[in-house]
């Protein structure tokens, strides 16, 4: 019977170990340690991408029905963007950068050299298939390593788009992809990797840590979770609604910072919903399900469970579906209850429960019981309430008056914490992230006093004490 190992093979017709193999001898050469190596990959990266512009927001169509504005706004073009921002910045993230001596080992220099790391490994999820594969790979890439990448099978025309674009830009020394499901992915956690890169859910981020745990292989793990809105009694009530439902049903609430739940003051009660209810009818209009701007489910399963989470009576809005064409409506669920349902896990669709609460620091109190989340936003106009729940709670990142967008800037770290992630990228910390910092001193040759070396006399001991442990 043939080994099912051996039917897995790149795009380029390629078993994983050959694939590994020609990566190891391209590393081992050192060809891409240059800077102007790293800069021409990243050149033909991005005129790769820019070609495909129009394909990746059809296929992005295909598999999510969303709009043209947001694939490019979420996907295409951040890719773009990163990689010039990468290249704009590669010369200074590349030098040794340096750091203070403690006075006991002067006149030494100290100074960090980035180093690459090696082999790394990629996998990707379907929700944003092309940025969430060719950001981290950016970073890999900048940074001088080989890389394996393996797109989500469930966005399968993006996932095809991919596979043309990383076999047209690189060789398969550099980046190799191999595409497919759990098997796949499976084998290739099989391997040892200097750095694995995974971005999905949380369960499945569990069996990447022990997969690596068992080959020793460093991960970044960028998961999900519950990540909730707190809406304060004196926040602009308009501008949240507005910020709320453009987070929310972005990509149909398939986002992983998307606000999962709003947890609103109670004196907001009787006027709340209404406005929310008003802004979803301004964007998406009364029939939420012609309007070219409002997405569709991945699949049927998604769908199903989405169902399962909709309590009929806590409806405010929507609920309505068709399972033909993977629709659900944008849909509120009104003062629901930290106990339905809802709440359970993380809802990776466009339902909205919202939950009134009494006092801000109880409310904070009920989200600390549960994991990090990945993000928290904040809608208030006090200073004071901003910075009291942004030093109380542990979160991944998030926005004060906003949803979303802090995603978008390459200047700050995105990751998760505990369950909803480890590590982070973006820009110059994808960078880091894909590299090894090696910490390293210079010491002149023309001084070497004594009082380091044996035999220790009494007098070394106490200029010792005098210079180190004060
Ligand atoms: P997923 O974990 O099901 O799949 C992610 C990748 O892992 C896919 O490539 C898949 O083929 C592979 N995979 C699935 N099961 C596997 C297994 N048993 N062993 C090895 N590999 C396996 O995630 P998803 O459904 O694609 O994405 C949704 C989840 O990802 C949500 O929880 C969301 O919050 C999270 N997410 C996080 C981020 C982030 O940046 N933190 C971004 C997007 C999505």
């Amino acid at each position: 019977m043939l080994n099912p190992e051996t039917q897995i093979v790149s795009t380029a017709g390629q078993s994983i170990d050959i694939v590994r193999e020609i990566q190891h001898k391209r590393f081992a050469n050192d060809s891409l340690r240059p800077h102007a190596a790293r800069l021409a990959i990243l050149k033909k990266f991005k005129e790769t991408v820019k070609r495909y512009e129009s394909e990746l927001i059809q296929a992005l169509k295909e598999d999510l029905g969303r709009s043209a504005f947001e694939s490019y706004a979420a996907d295409v073009g951040l890719v773009i963007d990163e990689i010039s921002y990468a290249e704009k910045n590669l010369r200074k993230w590349m030098k040794p950068r340096r750091v203070p001596t403690p006075l006991a080992l002067m006149p030494a220099k100290s100074f960090e050299v980035m180093s690459p790391l090696g082999q790394t490994l990629i996998i990707g999820p379907w929700n944003y298939p092309i940025q969430l594969l060719l950001i981290p790979l950016v970073g890999a890439l900048a940074a001088g390593n080989t890389v394996v990448v393996k797109p989500s099978e469930l966005a399968a025309a993006c996932e095809s788009v991919l596979s043309k674009i990383l076999n047209e830009a690189f060789d398969d020394d550099v980046v190799s992809t191999f595409t497919g499901g759990v098997d796949v992915s499976t084998l290739l956690l099989s391997k040892p990797w200097d750095h694995i890169f995974f971005t999905g859910s949380t369960p499945v981020g569990r069996i990447v840590a022990k997969a690596a745990a068992a080959t020793l292989s460093p991960v970044t793990l960028e998961l999900g979770g519950k990540s909730p809105v707190f809406v304060t009694p004196d926040a602009d009530l308009q501008l949240t609604a507005r910020r709320l439902v453009y987070g929310k049903f972005f990509n149909t609430g398939q986002t992983c910072v998307s606000p999962d739940y709003a947890l609103v003051h109670e004196s907001h009660r009787a006027k709340f919903v209404d406005l929310v209810k008003k802004v979803v009818e301004d964007f998406y209009g009364q029939n939420p399900k012609e309007s070219e701007d409002f997405g569709r489910i991945i699949n049927q399963r998604n769908l199903t469970r989405l169902l399962d989470l909709i309590d009929a009576d806590k409806v405010a809005l929507g609920g309505d579906h068709s399972a033909e064409d993977r629709y659900l409506a944008p849909t509120i669920l009104d003062d629901v209850s930290w106990d339905d349902k809802v709440m359970e896990e993380e809802i990776f669709g466009p339902i909205l429960p919202i939950i009134y609460y009494k006092n801000l620091p109880d409310a904070i109190k009920a989200v600390k019981k549960r994991d990090h989340p990945l993000a928290c936003y904040i809608f208030s106009e006090n200073r004071g309430e901003q910075s009291y729940l942004l030093n109380t709670l542990s979160f991944g990142g998030g926005c004060v008056n906003d949803t979303l967008v802090h995603v978008s800037s390459h200047h700050l770290p995105f990751g998760g914490v505990g369950p909803s992630g480890q590590g982070n990228y973006h820009g110059k910390n994808s960078f880091d992230t894909f590299s090894h910092r090696k910490g390293m001193m210079r010491n002149p040759s023309w001084l070497d006093l004594p009082v380091r070396y044996p035999p220790y006399a009494s007098w070394k001991f106490k200029l010792i004490k005098l210079l180190i442990g004060r």
